[in-house]
């Protein structure tokens, strides 16, 4: 049995959702397939989840709706008559639609979501039903009373008994259609998972179902070790551990959710990300273990919009309970954080900066002087967090210092370096303007002229 997940661009035109069908029918092992809102057809076009997000700010502020709630129909239409469907389904999603604008708003955060969901879920229907009318034994799926997930004010995560209720799709000898995205808590309250989480949902299923293989097509060959808008034709990677690939989907590489990873990652579901537009070129696979590529270094990404609250106290190094009262502000303030790195009488805390506001960041600069004691405390914004990334650095000495080397080169100061216990990764912390230099000079470093 293979879970296949479709993202945004390949069910974004009927042009796209012809592909899928070929691809689906072309192996009878593709029995559940996930699928994401129509995405962006060319690069200027917006995706239909944003404009469903404008619909339900839109209706939030009381400003007329029709216009918006036009656009997401007029998506929709050009696809059923792409795919020669009658225009009757397209009246179907208009009414929807209407009915969920009218929805209680007493919780805007639930009020946005249920109107964001209606993106996947009316596409999982159209693709249905186009699938049906080319003689594929196909069926939507709704995820109401099995993807059961948790309450607010948590962020969604499914709950152990959507697993159970999920192996059962494992039966089917129909295709199933499952929009992907989100769910239902158990009082039958929709919430959605992360923006691109359409790939959490496929890994949920895949792994509820002991899935073969979970294959997320996207509209790329493979994931590449670096960033190619930066450096010129980066390595492919054939083949990746679930361990670097949460690294680097967690620094800037787009193409997996990195909270995707851990549902397949637990009951060692492997998966493959595919190209919708190539679809007999391999991939790449993430599997639980790979033999050596002969490279230490697998992959480098980097993520910006980072700061760092800086603290010092002379003798913090003595003070019991420090580092546990200063990460309670942040907590109290909602703030999770990345990365704590410090020395004898200091200590910086790197979080991302868009959970952060003035009054947020004037509240914790006082109380970590009033309640700390602290000597010195100062936020910093602007910094790019470079993540090298691979297996093979365990085995290795004098990778972090090349690093450092390389980086040096570019005249950037390293803010922070920070190695996890499982050496899988090594963290650079710079600042953002030199990102995009420090990525080519450690590509340069560990993968131009290398012999493998
Ligand atoms: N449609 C949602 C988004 O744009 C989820 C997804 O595509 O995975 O984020």
């Amino acid at each position: 049995m293979i879970v296949c997940k479709f993202g945004g661009t390949s069910v974004a035109s009927a042009t796209q959702i012809k592909k899928v069908a070929d691809i689906v029918k072309s192996d009878p092992n593709r029995k559940i397939v996930v699928v994401s809102a129509p995405g962006k057809r060319t690069g200027d076009d917006v995706k239909v989840t944003d404009l469903l997000i404008d619909l339900a700010d839109a209706t939030l502020k009381d400003v007329a709706v029709d216009e918006k709630i036009e656009a997401v129909v007029a998506r929709y239409r050009a696809i059923a008559e792409g795919l020669g469907l009658d225009e009757a389904i397209c009246e179907v999603i208009k009414a929807d639609l209407y009915e969920r604008v009218k929805v209680d708003q007493t919780n805007t955060e639930l009020f946005i979501d249920n109107i964001k969901a209606s993106g996947e879920d009316n596409n999982a229907k159209l693709i249905a039903a186009y699938f049906s009318s080319i003689g594929m034994k196909a069926r939507y799926e709704s995820p109401l009373n099995s993807l059961v997930v948790n309450d607010l004010p948590e962020r969604t995560y499914a709950l152990p008994e959507a697993y159970d209720n999920l192996a059962k799709l494992a039966d089917t000898d129909e295709i199933i259609v499952y929009p992907g995205f989100f769910g239902y808590t158990k009082d039958g309250t929709l919430r959605t998972f992360d923006r691109g989480g359409s790939d959490i949902t496929g890994s949920i299923i895949a792994a509820a179902v002991r899935a073969d293989m979970y294959e997320n097509f996207t509209d790329v060959d493979c994931v590449f070790s670096a960033n190619p808008k930066v450096v010129n034709c980066p390595v492919e990677i054939k083949e990746i551990t679930y361990r670097e690939m949460r690294e680097l989907s967690y620094a800037g590489f787009s193409v997996f959710h990195d909270e995707a990873l851990m549902p397949v990652f637990k009951v060692g579901v492997p998966v493959n990300i595919k190209n919708t537009n190539n679809p007999t070129a391999p991939g790449t696979r993430i599997v639980s273990k790979r033999a050596s590529s002969g490279r230490p270094v697998t992959g480098i990404s980097a993520d910006n919009g980072f700061s760092i609250l800086y603290v010092s106290k002379y003798l913090m190094n003595r003070e019991v309970g420090f580092g546990r009262k200063l990460l309670h502000i942040l907590e109290d303030e909602h703030i999770s954080y990345e990365h704590t790195p410090s020395g004898l009488d200091d200590i910086s805390v790197i979080m991302r900066s868009d959970q952060l506001t003035d009054d947020m960041e004037a509240r914790i600069l006082r109380r970590v002087k009033e309640e700390l004691h602290a000597d010195d405390v100062a936020f910093r914004h602007g910094f790019s967090m470079i993540v090298i990334v691979g297996e093979g650095m365990r085995h290795n000495t004098g990778l972090a210092a090349r690093a450092a080397a390389a980086i040096s080169k570019t005249g950037a100061n390293i803010e922070m370096i920070n190695q996890g216990s499982s050496e899988v990764s090594l963290v650079f912390g710079v600042m953002q303007m030199y990102e995009n230099q420090i990525l080519k000079a450690l590509y340069d470093e560990f993968f131009t002229n290398v012999p493998v």
